[in-house]
């Protein structure tokens, strides 16, 4: 099954655009799971650190310069396709950190625990809200979370608990 029958990128595709170990053992750092060439280019415009390069064609794919990436992730709040994220593996021992985009209401708050979920929706793990950076500007809110450090490689999204609404929505 490709991309374009399921949503989900192949493994090579998510390993080809995964940042090497060096890269992720010095701090936070976006990871561009963007695979489809179409008029866009958000990302390099939000960059403040130049580590998105600029584009040749408004239809080329991000090229990300690690070693000038800091993983703010204001890309990850401008991105429409929702393909950016930040992972942090220095966050704490055994812990990593996700920034990722979360476009569902309401937000999560910050201490909440919330579903872990991977590329296909499927629930991996629970994970822990550590900030709530709210909707600007018509950005997409970025919700960061501390999860076990093997689940970084494939969570890619939260479903947040209303237990109180009598169901799961998020
Ligand atoms: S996380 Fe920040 S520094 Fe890194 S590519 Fe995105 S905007 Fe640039
Ligand atoms: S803004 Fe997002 S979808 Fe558009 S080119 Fe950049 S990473 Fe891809």
């Amino acid at each position: 099954m490709t991309l374009a029958e399921t949503g989900i990128p192949a493994c090579e595709q998510i390993e080809g655009c995964y940042p090497p170990v060096a890269v992720r053992a010095r701090g936070p750092v976006a990871v561009f799971e963007c695979f489809q060439r179409i008029p866009c280019d958000p990302c390099y415009w939000a960059c403040p650190r130049g580590a998105v390069l600029e584009f040749r064609d408004i239809n080329d794919l991000p090229i990300v310069d690690w070693t000038r990436c800091n993983g703010c992730g204001l890309c990850v709040a401008r991105c429409p396709g929702l393909a950016v994220v930040v992972v942090d593996e220095t966050y704490a021992p055994g812990e990593g950190l996700l920034k990722l985009p979360h476009e569902f209401w309401p937000l999560p708050a910050e201490g909440e625990m919330v579903d872990a979920l991977d590329r296909s929706g499927r629930t991996v793990g629970r994970a822990r809200v550590v900030r709530v950076v709210g909707k600007r500007r018509g950005d997409t809110p970025v919700v960061w979370i501390a999860l076990d450090k093997s689940l970084l490689r494939d969570v890619r999204a939260i479903r947040v608990r209303h237990e109180e609404a009598g169901g799961l929505c998020g």
